[in-house]
């Protein structure tokens, strides 16, 4: 029986970026690699320079492995996301089960790797080895591909974000079957990785949660809590604990003013200039990532800018994905197929996407605002078949856009002030930014990664 990982391919995102800071491989590294990965040993006898090529990214995701160094001491969380059993050596842990790498010409989509049931080869699909892809990732899945050698099988989802995905979920991670590998890797890199550059820390952290949240029959308990994220006209990055009595915390800056997308716990900018690219946000200056956000940025960031001020909102849901036009949506409703489906806004024009039952990648249906103030409903049922129609829903406002915070529903005028929505009815939240808020976004802390140590 195969043994896979699902990649979150619209589920989740890719990272690819520069796996170490030396461009070559000493040939001494490439010697002991070589005597274990007998596949490599032609090219045992010298150095190895970094070219792209698959070759290039599989030694990459090995000398991570090798090479990423982390705190002496760490202590396991006081949730689920970290126990620290997978701390050790990940290249010993690693070679410990596999000793042949198979590089595909083809596999199904979302597929990144699997193992068989016997054996000791880890076939890896092409996708995986492309430059959209980081040894951060690569590391992560092969650990995970590691775990299925000592069995652990996954289920199919019953229930969640991954509801009816074959073999998307294990059972519960104190289990610690393969899933529980990659949260637990992410989260160490995340956590006590020293000398990983900020921003993959902080897209190991988005990806740790991701696959805490999604990838169990029963949720991984994380200790967290939901703040808003506001942007300000002038660029600036706060955090609203509508808990507090609305305190605003200054965060770090936005490298341009724009959208943001969920993508999971990601963000995704798309910047108000259309000359810019869309790309992985990172709220504490962390700086960028250089890989592309998943599929809508990557064909966001092939077109025109004049193409890309088409584009006016983006939902990216567990399973499904719709882009908002002005007079359309486009839909890709079937998570295992490229079928795109588009529905017209017949005569109204669509503003934006209101999540005003929070962003929710299980929900198969979301609200939309028109221009003339009214609201619209769209999404994909589980047989996979688009739908937008009128909303009876009706507000007193004309909002950019609407977040859910705990239980409290936050909209954002055009003019830069928040309001509670209650129903029909609105309450002005006075915050000490009020009228240069020009963007929110739902955001998470978590007591993990936010603890002392
Ligand atoms: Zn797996």
């Amino acid at each position: 029986m195969k043994r896979l990982v699902l990649l979150l391919s619209f589920i989740v995102g890719f990272t690819g970026s520069t796996a170490l800071a030396a461009d070559c491989v000493s040939k001494a590294e490439m010697s002991e690699i070589a005597s274990h990965f007998t596949q490599f040993r032609n090219l045992a006898n010298k150095d190895f320079c970094f070219d792209g090529s698959q070759t290039s990214n599989l030694i990459a995701t090995i000398m991570f492995m090798r090479k990423t160094a982390f705190e002496a001491d760490m202590p396991k969380s006081s949730d689920e996301l970290f126990s620290g059993r997978f701390s050790q050596s990940w290249y010993n842990y690693f070679i410990g089960r596999i000793d042949d790498l198979d590089v595909q010409s083809s596999c199904p989509k979302g597929v990144g790797a699997y193992v068989y049931g016997f054996g000791n080869t880890m076939y890896i699909c092409p996708m995986m080895l492309t430059d959209a892809f980081s040894a951060l990732d690569r590391a992560s899945v092969f650990m995970h591909e590691a775990r299925h050698i000592d069995g652990y099988p996954h289920t199919t989802c019953s229930r969640g974000a991954r509801k009816g995905l074959q073999g998307a979920c294990d059972v519960r991670i104190s289990d610690g079957g393969s899933y529980a590998v990659t949260v637990e890797t992410y989260a160490q890199l995340a956590k006590y990785a020293t000398d990983l550059h900020p921003a993959l820390k902080a897209y190991s952290l988005a990806s740790a949660v991701t696959y805490a949240d999604e990838a169990f029959e029963t949720p991984a308990r994380v200790d967290r809590q939901d703040e808003l994220l506001l942007m300000s006209n002038t660029k600036g990055f706060f955090s609203l604990d509508v808990t507090k009595s609305n305190r605003v915390e200054t965060l770090g800056s936005t490298p341009a003013l724009g959208h943001i997308v969920s993508r999971a716990q990601h963000l995704i900018l798309f910047p108000e200039d259309k000359n810019l690219p869309a790309e992985y946000l990172f709220t504490k200056n962390e700086g960028k990532i250089s890989q592309a956000a998943g599929e809508a940025a990557i064909e966001y960031n092939s077109q025109t800018p004049a193409q890309r001020a088409e584009l006016v909102d983006l939902h990216i849901g567990a399973q499904w994905m719709a882009k908002v036009y002005a007079d359309k949506v486009k839909f890709t409703c079937d998570p295992r197929a490229a079928t795109v489906n588009e529905l017209p806004m017949n005569g109204a024009k669509a503003v934006g996407i209101l999540y005003v039952n929070g962003y929710d990648r299980t929900s198969r249906l979301n609200y939309l605002m028109a221009d003339d103030g009214n609201v619209y409903e769209f999404g994909c049922t589980e047989s996979f078949r688009p739908f937008l129609r009128a909303s009876s829903m009706k507000l007193d406002k004309n909002f950019k856009r609407i977040h859910k915070v705990g239980n409290i529903v936050v909209g954002l005028t055009y003019d830069g002030h928040l309001f509670q929505i209650d129903g029909p009815k609105t309450t002005a939240i006075q915050t000490a930014i009020d009228g240069q808020i020009y963007e929110i976004a739902p955001r998470q802390s978590y007591g993990f990664f936010n603890s002392a140590n």
